[in-house]
């Protein structure tokens, strides 16, 4: 029996276009500049999400700390939501490699941060305090699509107080496929943004940073300096060229499935919460382990959470879903 692995949307295995891309991309040494594959997708990521330059990084975690460290100077600070995988997730490294000092806000339910707790977060120009230096927003945010209209309040609110805005879209491709827009539709209200290519698009390895000329010169000068500098690195870069040309709009079927899951959960009698995209929240309570160890005998790979989170992806068919359901229901079952 196949295994289905929902726990997310990371784990999935480079398709075979994807592999021969990457077994004929043409390498160069990119710590020189010279890797022809890595500078392709650099300025077409860039190109299309309408910014001057791209940083092609190994993962998320870099690219935001690269994002956050190219913006603020030391002792600045940034306003960030308590969830926000930059704040949360990435083990403190804005404030430890960068000395930048978080500002962690309440999220609203929708995954927004309410603008006039922002706007009442910035601190004051007086040398008691640190400087709020940016804003940083996650698009998609569990799940969720930030509104477009928001976004623009946001710019208009960090325009006008100074701040630069730098967007952790680790799952842009989701929001932009769900909104049934470009992705520059998102990204233009930004002065940064990171993307995931490992996730929901299916590469194995890597991340770009979007930004100015000026902006991603000083991120590239601070990834040699955390280790990032990689060499023939086209030959991950490939990956990502081949899921930015073959694998977004499929990100539809994610979300259809998604979808088709929380139904029959719901159907079921499990507290699902709404679906937008590739996540399904399930409220579980006290069950999380033993639902883990009893859909493990299946084949199906959770994590033990009591909000259960269940990530739909690449590797991830609609024949899987009638599976996925009736373990749940045979979990149910007295
Ligand atoms: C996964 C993720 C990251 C970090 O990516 P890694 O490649 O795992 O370091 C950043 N932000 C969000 C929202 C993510 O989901």
């Amino acid at each position: 029996m196949s295994v289905i692995d929902l726990r997310s949307d990371t784990v999935t295995q480079p398709t075979p276009g994807m592999r021969e891309a990457m077994l004929a991309a043409e390498l160069g040494d990119d710590v020189y500049g010279e890797d022809p594959t890595v500078n392709r997708l650099e300025a077409s990521l860039a190109a299309r999400l309408g910014f001057a330059a791209g940083l092609f990084v190994p993962t998320g975690t870099m690219s935001n700390l690269l994002g956050l460290m190219a913006h603020c100077e030391r002792g600045d600070e940034y306003l960030v939501g308590q969830q926000a995988h930059t704040y949360k997730y990435e083990g403190g490294g804005a404030a430890v490699l960068g000395s930048i000092q978080p500002q962690p806000l309440e999220m609203e339910a929708d995954g927004s941060l309410d603008l006039a707790r922002v706007e009442a977060a910035i601190k004051a120009d007086d040398f008691h305090f640190a400087r709020t230096r940016l804003l940083a927003l996650e698009n998609t945010m569990q799940g969720k699509v930030l509104p477009q209209a928001y976004l623009a309040a946001a710019r208009e609110l960090t325009r006008r107080h100074g701040l630069a805005l730098h967007l952790d879209g680790a799952r842009l491709f989701n929001a932009a496929v769900m909104l049934g827009v470009e992705a520059i539709e998102i990204t233009r209200h930004f002065d940064s943004v990171s993307v995931c290519l490992s996730k929901g698009l299916g590469a194995p390895v890597g991340s770009v940073l979007c930004g100015s000329a000026e902006l991603i010169g000083k991120a590239r000068r601070l990834r040699k300096m955390v280790g990032g500098g990689m060499r023939q690195a086209g030959v991950l870069a490939a990956a990502g060229l081949y899921a930015l040309e073959h694998q977004v709009a499929r990100l539809a079927e994610d979300h259809a499935n998604a979808e088709r899951l929380a139904t029959g959960l719901g159907e079921l009698g499990y507290a699902v919460e709404p679906v937008q995209t590739n996540m399904v929240y399930v409220q579980l309570d006290q069950q999380a382990d033993a639902l883990k160890a009893f859909c493990a005998e299946r084949h199906i790979r959770l994590i033990a959470a009591p909000r259960l989170r269940l990530v739909t992806h690449l590797d991830f068919a609609a024949a899987d879903v009638p599976r996925v359901l009736e373990a749940f229901a045979a979990f149910r079952r007295p």
